[in-house]
């Protein structure tokens, strides 16, 4: 009898929200491993016991709770019966045993959750004669204070699960409890950790990606295809939208102040994410932009480029520097793919020297000779649907 043993953190959960809590990481656990054939997910208070069938490899099942958001950690558990009335520890101890064979240790130790209080035994005395056999069996000395290893045991009404590592979860909220968001994605480093972190606060994600087409190949677009599968894994199944900007950028440059081209095409951007994010029932448009990273993320052209939105305009990233988002984007897989080099939108018609601090007033001035409803139109009919699915 094979489970995995999945903790939550309970800080998150307070009140009325920590059912709903539950009930969605329950619910998101089922539907992320039903693919493998999991069928029976159980939450015996303050866990998830989640059934295996046996022919799921380790690394499998590794591989997918490590991207559910909400999990704080889990172990791989091997089950045996559980007598209440008569629990046979010497079965339970020779099984753990066996279990810890090939693992290099010095020192263990022995720690028992008892989840059903009519067991006869208590938690002391179990972790004490399993620790005894151990001992006996192995040579090997108990530390409880720093051991190398450490025997988890958890005790339920039919059931002794028995285990050896922890692994840690993703942390966070489980995808669904935050509602939906649509986030810009350019196939650089910082739009793809802006989604994943609101992803992990419990939002679903949206894509949307304005590609340089006409005018430029479909590099970017390919990047931003690969960025989206990845963090598919997380969500199983995403939208992406892409929309075909070059000529919109073309008709910019006829006629804006060249130093004003970078506020003007986020101004569009926004404006056309904005009506898709409706469309989809978002609740906020999200972006990877950072304070002083470029010209166009000074407070000055932020507020200008933040006047447009009518949803909440999303920057996870606000306050961090290049590198703690290089070393996420490390984390989550996405750095080598963004760095790969493309021509993307924004490097078309790039100004010399743009703008750092635009004015709403300036900016509305020259929004004034464009017929902005139109280009918006021209977007929306232009932009491509693809769906994608985990795994593949
Ligand atoms: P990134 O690393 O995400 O490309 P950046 O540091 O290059 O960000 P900008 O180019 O100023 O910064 O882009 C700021 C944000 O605007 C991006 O993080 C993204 O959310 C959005 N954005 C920029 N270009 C595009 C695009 N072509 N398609 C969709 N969103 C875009
Ligand atoms: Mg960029």
């Amino acid at each position: 009898m094979r489970c995995a043993i999945v903790h939550y953190h309970e800080i998150a959960l307070k009140g009325r929200n920590r059912k709903h809590f539950e009930e969605r990481l329950v619910g998101n656990i089922r539907w992320m491993l039903k693919d493998l054939g999991v069928k029976c997910v159980e939450n015996p208070r303050s866990r998830i016991h989640v059934l295996l069938p046996d022919e799921i490899p380790d690394q499998t099942i590794i591989n997918r709770l490590t991207r559910i958001f909400g999990i704080a950690n889990f172990s791989l558990a091997h089950g045996l019966p559980l007598d209440l009335a008569h629990p046979d520890l010497g079965t339970l101890s020779q099984a753990v045993i066996e279990s810890i064979r090939s693992e290099a240790f010095a020192t263990f130790r022995v720690s028992v959750k008892r989840a059903d209080k009519r067991l006869t035994l208590t938690s002391m005395e179990v972790a004490r004669d399993v620790g005894t056999a151990v001992c006996d069996a192995t040579g090997k000395n108990v530390s409880l204070k720093d051991p190398d290893l450490t025997v988890y045991l958890e005790l339920l009404s039919k059931k002794a699960y028995y285990s050896i590592r922890k692994i840690q979860g993703p942390g966070g909220m489980p995808l669904g409890v935050s509602g939906k968001v649509a986030c810009l994605i350019s196939g650089g480093i910082d739009s793809p950790v802006a989604a994943y972190r609101m992803m992990k606060r419990g939002s679903r994600a949206i894509f949307v990606h304005f590609s340089g087409r006409p005018l430029v190949s479909r590099a970017s677009e390919e990047k931003v295809r690969e960025l989206v599968q990845l963090l598919t894994a997380y969500q199983y199944k995403s939208k992406l939208y892409v929309i075909p900007f070059g000529e919109i950028q073309r008709d910019i440059v006829a006629s804006a102040p060249a130093p004003y081209r970078v506020v003007l095409y986020r101004r569009l951007m926004i404006r056309i994410a904005q009506e898709l994010a409706k469309k989809e029932h978002c609740w906020g448009l999200v972006t990877g932009e950072s304070l002083g990273q470029v010209a166009s993320q000074t407070p000055e052209n932020l507020t200008v480029i933040e006047a447009v939105a009518e949803l909440p305009l999303l920057r996870p990233l606000i306050g961090m520097d290049k590198l703690e988002i290089s070393d996420q984007a490390e984390q989550i897989g996405s750095f080598a793919i963004s760095i790969e080099p493309d021509q993307d939108c924004c490097s078309l018609f790039t100004p010399s020297h743009p703008s750092t601090k635009a004015k709403l007033e300036d900016i509305l001035r020259i929004e004034q000779m464009f017929d902005i409803n139109t280009l918006v139109k021209q977007g929306l009919n232009n932009a491509e649907l693809s769906q994608f699915t985990f795994p593949q």
